[in-house]
């Protein structure tokens, strides 16, 4: 039977739908919920990453501040800019978008956004957090999967989930998440001897490795719940998951389609961090 298809969109708007009344909320308090957005550079899918995150701050009512830097920006005016950000009472968020020019040390950078202020949540504390489940800003990609799974009452506890990625903003952030759902998790990465039968055995697959359909449809076991974070442009130029999509809806229970699945999930729990940010203010 073919896959339920994980409706990122549709939960996306779901959850920003909620945000705008709070949104609104805050502002009745005097809260006028405020993100800054950093580009530094050129690059053509970071300009379009962010364009997207200031729309959707538009629509939700959310102040968007953007600083386009050029690309002969020194590290040091950056952790300037940062720190008169994060001394910034009207900000509540600060996003500095990925990856910065090769020139500059993108931890020192990521290390100096305040913790209050994290919503990409990559610092040391909001990672901190994760681990010691503790309450801070999840990233927000892995956050969105985990939206995905609860809005399709997808439970991990007790299932056998396998993460198929370990970088710090998606595999690893994942994986803990899952754990904190009681799912048992295994990490596979570039180093794992038999990827397809780790594939196989997961009730809940989730994919961030960044290749084109890396992940063949008889690697997904019968009934599975699989969620795809990868974004690639295959050799047609169409934009395609990790996870090659046609073939494991076959055999998946529920599966995210790229585009239209992670993608705007990510998004919109940046906003939901942004808000967090926001409401937390009025608590300090
Ligand atoms: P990274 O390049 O940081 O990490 C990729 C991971 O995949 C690494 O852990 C690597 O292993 C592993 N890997 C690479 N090749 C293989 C292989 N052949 N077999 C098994 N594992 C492998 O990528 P990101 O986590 O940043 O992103 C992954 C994908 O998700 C990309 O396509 C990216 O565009 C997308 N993405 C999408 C987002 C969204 O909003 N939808 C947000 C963020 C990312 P090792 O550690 O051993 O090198």
């Amino acid at each position: 039977m073919a896959a339920t298809i994980i409706d990122g969109k549709k939960v996306a708007a779901d959850i920003k739908a909620e945000l705008k009344k709070e949104v609104e909320e805050l502002k009745a308090k005097g809260v006028n919920p405020a993100l800054s957005v950093v580009l530094v550079g050129e690059n053509p899918a970071s300009k379009k990453y962010v364009a997207n995150k200031e729309k959707t701050c538009e629509a939700l009512g959310i102040k968007s501040v953007g600083h386009k830097l050029p690309e002969s920006t020194t590290q040091e005016e950056l952790l300037k800019l940062v720190d008169d950000l994060n001394a910034n009472p009207e900000i509540h968020g600060i996003l500095v978008q990925l990856p910065l020019p090769k020139h500059m040390n993108e931890k020192e950078v990521m290390h100096r956004i305040s913790p209050d202020k994290d919503v990409d949540g990559f610092g040391p504390d909001a990672l901190g957090r994760l681990l010691l489940d503790e309450p801070g800003f999840v990233p927000c990609t892995p956050h969105g999967a985990m939206k995905m799974l609860e809005a399709y009452g997808i439970d991990p506890a007790g299932k056998k989930a396998v993460v198929v990625g370990r970088s710090v903003i998606v595999g690893k952030p994942l994986a803990m998440l899952l754990l904190r759902k009681n799912a048992t998790v295994t990490i596979c990465h570039s180093k794992t001897p038999d990827l397809k039968s780790e594939c196989l055995s997961a009730d809940i697959l989730c994919v961030a490795v960044g290749r084109a359909e890396m992940v063949k449809g008889d690697w997904v076991k019968e009934g599975a719940a699989v969620i795809d974070i990868g974004i690639n442009v295959n050799e047609s130029g169409k934009l395609v998951g990790d996870v090659e999509f046609e073939k494991a809806k076959e055999r998946a229970g529920w599966i995210t389609p790229v585009p239209g699945g992670a993608g705007p999930m990510t998004i919109a729990m940046l906003m939901y961090n942004t808000v967090e940010a926001a409401k937390n203010s009025l608590k300090a």
